[in-house]
């Protein structure tokens, strides 16, 4: 069970490979990072694991740039069990520093180049850090990345790192500890990381700056294990029987004490299969540790090591499993918005973007759309706003009386009567008046039409910015100028309908509407509020009116014949008898002067109360005929049309097979998007498998 784990990671990391490892990829999978003091023998620790030569060790600061190790266990031709082989086995088979040729090593930093020789991945190591640090001992945070791919190693990512100086030497900053701790800290922290601090066991475990951070990003200890280098340098009659007891500083993991290659075996050049023969049989015939030999060693820290990945990978596993799967979900989301691959003929394709922008665009006319938003009012609701919100309102608030004065009244009815004057000459003058002020609706109603057609633009371009439409621009481009020409060529009717009907109602004033005021109501109305009628005074007792003789006095009207004299009986009124009698030609410009009389103030009130009126029936009619006549000229016009227009003009258009060229961007984006969900796909089967 628990090889099958090991094993799923390893798959799983072999699938999400191609991923590059990154932070692009959904899965952190756990990395084993050392810490410790310089010279501690982390780099050595390490390569006892792997099992092969190759990192650079030494007295001094060796390590100066973190290397961040990718082994990836590749199956030989071997049967799949072979696979599992524990670290046990790893190190004792590749202990031969001989070259092999399933067995090498890659740097990101130089591509496609295997390096079969271990020494001269060292070489290379070496050399890339100088590259990077300056000749003296600088450092460096950028890591080198180096994959080793083997049949003998457990797919796992182990991170070597510089070990902890506190005073700077060479060319190094005077921040140097700051430094080094700083990259430490960016490496163990992650939550993926394991931490293996090593300690050289000859040097006093209560000042290990290495236990010290592990306990900063891991005070639980949950994913920290300690090493004890160097056992074979203590001092005679000095062991580490206390710290492995835990009476030292306890660790939940405990400490395992190794015996690594001292600077002489490295000159000397002593494998590792010889140095692990050693390191056993020193554990075996020491008195202090012969008892529990087997809890001591590289190949027990190796195991040891494994059980812990075991159990890391167990607690993260359904994190592992939710974070593929979401991401599997965002992939196949974003590759559906894509579409498939076009297989498709150029003239299907600009089908069904013509049909699917018409059904779009009907759905937000009829309020239907998918994604109708709480927040404002979108398509159709925003029409019905301009209608009857913003027009009604220009609609309404037009006042006659802003531009008609009495005067012009009193002139008007004077000019109206002409040379003849007309027995009843106010009705002229209010229908003169009134076909002036109902050309004034004629604006505000073409406003409408331009508010209208910039919503249905807007509603063009809200359609237009769905993801669907950006897979083929050129033919967005073109359904967008086609769209929009043909909104601009329906203006044209829509306008003529528009203004015919502020023209009809100019051209005809209809005097007998039901609704408009009775020319007797309104000379009632401006004579009452000119002589308001004396309440008739009732008998109290009986509710009857009482006889004339008892009503109270009232001072007659004396009541003029207007028929009679009409208007210009007052314009020359008897005070210009003498112009009469000289008969002096009019002046330029005549207008009608003087005070008015009452009666004519009256006949220019009845005329207002004529004219309001008959104006607010004009003001209902053209509030409620000029939307209909938009929606009919323009609006619903599109809806029917734009189906038919659109596919005249784009299938006409010459070059139809460039215009379905698709954007280059959604080519490579889909082909990302089908790599992601293969690739997940696969890790997603691998997990669910456990
Ligand atoms: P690092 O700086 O922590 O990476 O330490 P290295 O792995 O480079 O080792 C520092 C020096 O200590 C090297 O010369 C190693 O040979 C030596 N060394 C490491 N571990 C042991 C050990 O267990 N025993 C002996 N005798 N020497 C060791
Ligand atoms: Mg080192």
């Amino acid at each position: 069970m628990d090889e099958t784990l090991i094993a799923t990671i390893n798959k799983l990391q072999d699938a999400l490979s191609p991923l590059g490892g990154g932070s692009s990829s959904p899965v952190d999978l756990p990395q084993i990072t050392v810490v410790g003091s310089q010279s501690s023998g982390k780099s050595s620790v390490l390569e006892n694991i792997v099992g092969r030569d190759f990192l650079p060790r030494g007295t001094g600061i060796v390590t100066r740039r973190p290397l961040v190790l990718q082994l990836i266990n590749r199956r030989a031709n071997k049967p799949a069990q072979e696979d599992l082989i524990s670290i046990n086995k790893t190190t004792e088979s590749g202990g031969q520093s001989e070259n092999n040729a399933d067995e090498w090593g890659e740097f990101l930093h130089l591509p496609g180049k295997k390096f079969f020789n271990f020494e001269e991945i060292r070489n290379e190591i070496v050399r890339e850090t100088d590259a990077k640090t300056g000749k003296n001992l600088g450092i460096s945070p950028i890591p080198i990345n180096l994959r080793i791919y083997s049949p003998h190693v457990l797919t796992l990512t182990l991170v070597d790192l510089p070990g902890l100086t506190k005073v700077p030497v060479g060319d190094q900053p005077k921040d140097i500890e700051r430094q080094i701790r700083e990259m430490i800290m960016k490496f163990i922290s992650k939550p993926n990381a394991i931490v293996l601090s090593v300690n050289a066991a000859n040097t006093d475990l209560a000042n290990s700056d290495g236990l010290k951070l592990a306990r900063e990003v891991d005070p639980e200890g949950a994913r920290t294990i300690g090493v004890l280098t160097k056992v074979d340098l203590m001092d005679e009659g000095t062991d580490v029987i206390d710290i492995l007891a835990g009476r030292v500083i306890p660790l939940r993991f405990g400490y395992v004490p190794v015996i690594n290659r001292g600077q002489k075996d490295i000159e000397s050049k002593k494998t590792i299969r010889e140095a692990l023969k050693d390191e056993s049989s020193f554990f075996e015939n020491h008195p202090s540790y012969k008892a529990k030999a087997h809890y001591c060693g590289t190949p027990y820290l190796a195991k040891k090591l494994n059980g812990i990945l075991l159990h890391h990978i167990k607690g993260t596993l359904p994190d592992i499993k939710m974070r593929i799967e979401n991401s599997l979900k965002k992939y196949e989301n974003e590759l559906s918005l894509l579409g498939p691959e076009m297989s498709e003929s150029p003239t299907s394709i600009a089908l069904s973007m013509i049909t699917n922008f018409t059904k779009d665009y009907n759905g937000i006319l009829d309020g239907e759309a998918k994604e109708l938003s709480s927040h404002e009012l979108s398509g159709g609701a925003r029409i019905s706003f301009v209608f009857h919100e913003i027009f009604k309102n220009g609609i309404t608030s037009l006042d006659p009386f802003d531009q008609i004065k009495d005067t012009d009244i009193r002139t008007i009815m004077h000019n109206t009567s002409g040379s003849a004057p007309s027995l009843f000459v106010g009705t002229q003058a209010f229908e003169v008046l009134v076909k002036q002020q109902i050309r004034r609706m004629e604006d505000p109603s073409i406003r409408c039409i331009n508010l209208i057609f910039d919503e249905l633009t807007r509603i063009l371009n809200q359609i237009l910015s769905s993801p669907q439409y950006s897979r083929y621009p050129a033919l967005k481009e073109q359904l967008s100028q086609h769209f929009i020409q043909f909104l601009r060529d329906a203006l044209v009717p829509t306008n003529k309908f528009v203004t015919d009907i502020i023209k009809s109602e100019e051209t005809y004033v209809n005097t007998a509407h039901p609704d408009l005021l009775k020319g007797s109501q309104a000379m009632a109305i401006v004579e009452d509020k000119f002589h308001p009628k004396p309440q008739v005074a009732v008998d109290p007792k009986t509710g009857k009116p009482l006889p004339p003789s008892q009503q109270p006095q009232q001072s007659a009207t004396p009541k003029e014949d207007e028929n009679a004299n009409g208007f210009f009986g007052g314009f020359f009124s008897s005070k210009n008898k003498k112009r009469l009698q000289s008969m002096e030609a009019p002046p330029p410009t005549l207008r009608a002067t003087g005070a008015m009389t009452e009666r004519e103030t009256m006949e220019t009130e009845v005329i207002k109360l004529l004219i309001s009126s008959y104006y607010n029936i004009v003001k209902r009619t053209v509030t409620d005929l000029v939307p209909k006549a938009i929606m009919f000229k323009l609006i619903v016009f599109s809806k029917d049309d734009i189906q038919k227009v659109l596919i005249e003009r784009l299938y006409n258009s010459k070059d139809l097979g460039e215009l379905v060229k698709e954007n280059e961007m959604t080519i490579q984006k889909r082909k990302e998007c089908l790599k992601m969900v293969e690739v997940l796909k696969n890790a997603s089967e691998i997990v669910s498998s456990v």
